[in-house]
């Protein structure tokens, strides 16, 4: 199964197309742009409390037989923030000081 593919920043709503240099996913997939993980979330995930790591940029071309962007098209579901900005900066403060492979 392909990575999904979110298509925006889940607190900025900024676009991360496929080929985006600044995705940031966690493990479960929950994706923000790089300027949210750094200054807001001071890389704590908001909905598991994880670290982020850059997301892999899928080839656009096909260079082995079905597998590229045109195959396993990207996720168009926009996601948002299911908690308050409010709770996330705290839920950040609690978390960030918490190296995330000891989390
Ligand atoms: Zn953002
Ligand atoms: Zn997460």
């Amino acid at each position: 199964m392909a990575l999904q593919l979110r298509p925006n920043c889940e607190y900025c709503d900024k676009d991360l197309p496929p080929n985006s240099t600044e995705a940031r996913i966690c493990s479960y997939e929950c994706t923000f742009c790089t300027d949210c993980v750094e200054s807001e979330l001071g890389n704590v995930c908001p909905n598991c409390g994880g670290g982020f790591a850059p997301r892999p940029i899928r080839p656009a071309r096909e260079w082995r037989p079905g597998v590229c962007v045109a195959k396993q098209m990207p996720s168009d579901k926009r996601v948002h923030l299911k908690y308050s900005l409010d709770d996330v900066a705290a839920h950040s403060a609690r978390v960030r000081h918490i190296p995330p492979e000891e989390r």
